[in-house]
């Protein structure tokens, strides 16, 4: 898994980006505007967007007992994002301060429907009991879940936008500019485009992984620290919706994973080598095999042949030599001398753009290639 720090001036600007698009959205969808919308001709605020609440209100006759429980449930959902600061934390918090925010939300529409629901609906005496075994139905967690994916709507709204819209998955990964998978570091997941007269065009990009899987956790699906661009292997055949715990495992946007980890060649009998994983802690073991890295990386064995003959035909004074010649050809940095002879990057902060290269390093200095100085 490759660290993406959330310092980093394209990682800000992607977030800013994605909270002013989102927060219209979701403002829209609770039947609201985002008054302070800073997107010039917005067209999510201007659209008519179907909101959340229509899908039931439209029923019509006298309002029976679950029909008033159902309608206050969903207002109750409503105020709770139209609450001052409630959609700047569901889409700006670190993913610690997510999954706080998404207990304390379940917790309160839970309280809130218990306490308010039978007082404000004129439920007679005898609705109560009904009432009150609405309101325990409603207010489990699978049917609160169930309600708010309805309302962040994630697969309709954001996963299958075009990126021709004023905001799509497309503006998201190109802007994060991730160019191979945060999991593995083994595949491309370049976000490219196809610029018509009229029209942009989708051609391919990374997926976004919810690092809290969204069938779990579907207030989460649009927040950006939830949104991994990952490959299509490890978004759908490995992660998938195994349920991530911060105690328990490692999260990209957090470094203690990048610093702790690492790859090693093991000789084992036959002549023959084995790639595994070396790490510190529990949790970082835990995420490694979580993320089946071990796995992934034992079909790149052909690879580690490749170093381990470059090491072999390589003096270290040849490479010397390699450097100071192609730095007299060019000007050349470290990392790009690095680049030219090992095809990997360097430096940790861009691991990300060649494949492999967290591997290869790791590899590298274990089989003690010269740093190139
Ligand atoms: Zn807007
Ligand atoms: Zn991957």
């Amino acid at each position: 898994m490759i660290y993406i720090d959330p310092e980093q001036a394209n990682i800000i600007e992607a977030r800013t980006i994605h909270y002013n698009n989102i927060k219209c959205y979701l403002l829209k969808k609770v039947g609201s505007i985002n008054k302070n919308c800073k997107i010039p001709n917005c067209k999510i605020c201007a659209n008519t967007l179907r909101g959340y609440k229509k899908t039931i209100s439209k029923k019509k006759g006298k309002k029976t007992v679950k029909t008033k429980v159902t309608f206050y449930f969903n207002k109750i959902i409503e105020d709770k994002i139209k609450e001052k600061g409630f959609i700047d934390k569901l889409l700006n918090s670190d993913p610690a301060s997510l999954a706080l925010l998404e207990k304390k939300t379940i917790d309160d529409l839970k309280n809130t429907m218990y306490s308010q629901v039978l007082s404000n609906n004129n439920i007679s005496p005898s609705g109560i009991c009904l009432a009150t075994f609405r309101i325990g139905k409603l207010t489990s967690i699978d049917d609160i879940n169930k309600e708010l994916e309805k309302l962040i709507n994630y697969e309709t709204w954001f996963k299958n936008k075009e990126p021709s819209y004023q905001y799509s998955p497309y503006h998201l990964a190109k802007k994060l500019d991730r160019r191979t998978c945060t999991y593995c570091n083994r595949l491309f997941t370049s976000t490219i485009t196809e610029h018509g007269d009229k029209k942009v065009s989708k051609v391919t990009r990374p997926q976004f992984d919810h690092w809290f899987p969204k069938s779990k956790h579907p207030l989460l699906a649009l927040s950006f620290y939830n949104l991994i661009p990952s490959c299509s292997v490890c978004n759908s055949n490995i992660k998938g919706s195994i349920d991530m715990d911060l105690d328990i495992h490692h999260h990209p946007y957090y470094s203690e994973f990048c610093n702790d980890f690492g790859f090693s060649i093991k000789h084992i009998p036959k002549n023959m080598i084995k790639v595994i994983t070396v790490g510190g802690t529990q949790k970082t073991k835990d995420t490694a095999k979580q993320l089946k890295l071990e796995e992934l990386y034992s079909a790149h064995i052909p690879e580690v042949k490749d170093l381990i003959n470059l090491r072999k035909s390589y003096s270290d004074i040849y490479i010397k030599c390699l450097a100071t010649y192609l730095n007299k050809i060019k000007k050349l940095s470290e990392s790009e001398i690095h680049r030219i002879i090992f095809n990997v990057e360097s430096k940790k902060e861009d691991y990300h753009k060649v494949p492999l290269s967290k591997f290869k390093n790791d590899i590298l200095k274990e089989l003690g290639v010269i740093e190139i100085k």
